[in-house]
């Protein structure tokens, strides 16, 4: 199960961002604008789980008529509602050592604030910056895709809240056949920018269990454009550290050996 989150219908409400406060108790942690945009809550982080990210851009939306700016080239706002990727292949979740974090029964990626001893390892392993170490409580806190809602057979909050319907939640393979319609729809009305995110199973992290249709490159949405498992090299490096240890015990062997037989010879 999963969010497909359909940027291309976001009207930038924030009722995603407000019902997942209100349903996770998600402390407040000031709304400041960014200086550049209609952002007040700016990114990712402990206190906020879905981010609304408002981006202005000097450039007509698809077929649009230009010549709406001053400059004459017309303008758009790319809005996007942001999100842990629940990815397939979790480094957050490789790295922890106490099993706060776990893979639940419908694929998605938790945090157990009550077994979270705050060793903060799952933050530089994430891809994506999402999870986030709360100032004054040292825990791990974020998007639960709403575990406690799922197994109540409810959805998420935020898909629940959303008025467009830019946050689905479902079975991945629904989604996924979902989204590539509404590309090809988007396509045919000429927004030829319009792309899939996280959708591929074959990419650096095996998919992601929240995925994206974009109206611009990722990069514009603050987003990697190749996000890699952070823990994809872990098995080799076990293997070539194993083997160093291997290769220092027989040293060890060796000389103890030698030592052993030249006090025996005096
Ligand atoms: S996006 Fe980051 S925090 Fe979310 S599941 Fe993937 S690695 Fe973990
Ligand atoms: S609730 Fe839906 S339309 Fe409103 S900001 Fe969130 S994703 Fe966009």
């Amino acid at each position: 199960m999963g969010f497909f989150t359909d940027t291309s219908v976001c009207i930038g409400c924030k009722a995603c961002e407000v019902a997942c406060k209100e349903w996770n108790a998600v402390p407040e942690d000031g709304l400041e604008f960014t200086g550049m945009s209609y952002d007040n809550t700016q990114g990712l982080g402990a206190d906020t789980w879905r981010h609304v990210a408002f981006i202005e851009q000097d450039k007509p939306m698809g077929n649009a008529a230009t010549g709406t700016s001053a400059d004459g080239t017309g303008m758009r706002w790319l809005m996007a509602s942001d999100v842990c990727k629940h990815c397939t292949h979790a480094a957050c979740l490789d790295v922890c050592p106490t099993g706060s974090l776990f893979r639940t029964e419908f694929g998605t990626v938790v945090v157990q604030e009550d077994i979270c001893n705050g060793c903060g390892y799952c933050i530089p392993a994430c891809p994506y910056g999402v999870i986030d170490q709360r100032k004054g409580d040292g825990r791990a806190w974020k998007c639960t895709l709403c575990y406690d809602r799922l197994g109540a057979g409810q959805q998420p909050a935020c898909a629940k809240a959303c008025p467009t319907d830019s946050i689905q939640y479902g079975p991945l393979e629904e989604l996924r056949e979902r989204a590539a319609a509404r590309l090809d729809q988007l396509h045919d009305l000429g927004v030829d920018d319009a792309r899939l995110y996280g959708e591929d199973p074959e990419d650096g992290v095996g998919g992601d269990g929240a995925f994206f249709l974009l109206l611009d490159e990722p990069e514009v949405y603050g987003l990697p454009p190749d996000p890699v498992v952070t823990t994809r090299d872990l098995p080799s490096m076990w293997r070539h550290a194993g083997a160093a240890a291997l290769t220092l015990l027989g040293g060890a062997a060796a000389v103890f050996a030698v030592h052993g037989r030249a006090r025996g010879r005096r």
